[in-house]
């Protein structure tokens, strides 16, 4: 979607994009100054695979002090994002023919790795009345002898949906009935939660030593182009990881290493500055959608965006154009609309469209006239 409203912005058409999946933020300075440092510094060569032991040592505080989680740097392997942590640790734990569950609307991305390294794909569904959390009884039904792994986000992309502390120890206890299930929990939207302290479901008796962490950069510090992403995870893992990185792109980029001790380790205010001002936009855009006729709304919890259903629109046309799905819907309100989103058939949900708000409020104020007006239009 963001590649066709560049194409329209092109031919000169002025289009709101609601589709972008990254912080509309600059880096905070602090970080920035590390990597000039860097450079004049001179660490321009080729880094360890898994990173700097000293930046593996930033993690492993990060984690003590934002988790209350203890590793030793030797679990830690630093990538060039957490896209790559999250293959390495796919193709670290899956053999083909297991069966690995996603709980949906999930990340696209997932499902794509898991074919990659030729394991099962068993999706789960979560209605969006349950906050598009999957239950303990969904998971326990899910789980059959050849299940290898479990993986999730929380806080999600798409639906925004954040795992309580009684949620995640809840599922924990089923886990702890299947000892053989690894479970990867995504946590790269950590920092960005609207109602209280992020929760890893590694923190559980029986978990960590089976829960492959992925985190980075990119979402709590606008850092998507420096590609820095790390995994936390049981020794023999982090060792697969390292030796399948080592064939594909070697340790990642030195600056962005040395700059990473500065963000993980450094002032959290610019995050934090950040968070609330995504908090304001929620508050904007969850109201408008609530209020908007047709689209029925879950309030996210964290991340960036919000995942109404909008099936109450497939069957109606305007201007000789039917929507039949969701894709459709978010053609149709590109192309009449001029208003850009991700139609939820990508995340397994197709009742549901992505709208992201990492954009400015005027934008967003803009955004939603438009959305609105186009709906308004559909009979
Ligand atoms: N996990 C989720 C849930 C994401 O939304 C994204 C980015 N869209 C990533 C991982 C990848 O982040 P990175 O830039 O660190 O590769």
């Amino acid at each position: 979607m963001s590649k066709l409203s560049r194409e329209l912005k092109a031919q000169g058409i002025d289009v709101i994009d609601l589709s972008i999946g990254e912080p509309d933020f600059d880096t905070p300075e602090h970080i920035k100054e590390a990597a000039k440092k860097a450079i004049d510094d001179g660490y321009t060569h080729y880094t360890p695979v898994a990173g700097y032991l000293d930046v593996r040592q930033a993690v492993v505080q990060k984690l003590k002090r934002d988790n209350g989680l203890d590793y030793t740097p030797e679990q830690i392997v630093l990538s060039t994002g957490a896209k790559q942590s999250l293959i390495n640790a796919i193709m670290s734990v899956v053999d083909p023919g297991d069966e690995v569950i996603i709980p949906t609307p999930y990340w696209v991305t997932y499902s794509e790795q898991v074919k990659l390294s030729e394991g099962k794909i068993v999706f789960v569904n979560c209605s969006l009345e349950n906050g598009f959390k999957i239950t303990p009884e969904q998971l326990e039904a899910a789980i059959t002898p050849k299940t290898k792994l479990f993986m999730f986000s929380s806080p999600c992309n798409p639906s925004g949906a954040v795992y309580s502390k009684a949620e995640l120890e809840a599922l924990a206890a089923v886990f702890n009935r299947h000892p053989n299930v690894f479970v990867i929990s995504d946590e790269i939207y950590e920092y960005i939660n609207y109602v209280g302290r992020h929760e890893s479901i590694a923190q559980f008796p029986g978990m960590q030593e089976r829960t492959i962490i992925i985190n980075g950069l990119s979402k709590g510090f606008a850092m998507t182009g420096w590609r820095l992403g790390y995994m936390a995870a049981p020794l023999e893992v982090a060792k697969g990881a390292d030796k399948i990185q080592s064939q594909f792109t070697s340790g990642t980029c030195s600056i962005t290493q040395r700059a990473t001790i500065t963000a993980l380790t450094g002032d959290l205010a610019p995050t934090q500055a950040m968070v609330e001002e995504f908090r304001k936009r929620r508050a904007f855009v969850y109201k408008a959608l609530s209020e908007t006729p047709g689209l029925k709304v879950s309030e996210p919890e964290g991340a960036f965006y919000l995942f109404p259903d909008a099936s109450s629109f497939f069957g109606k046309s305007a201007e000789g154009t039917t929507i039949n799905n969701a894709d459709d819907l978010c053609m149709y309100l590109l192309n009449k609309g001029h208003v850009s989103m991700v139609s939820g058939a990508a995340f397994q949900a197709p009742n549901c469209i992505r709208l992201s708000y990492a954009n400015s409020m005027e934008k967003l104020e803009e955004g939603v006239k438009r959305l609105q007006k186009a709906l308004a239009a559909l009979k």
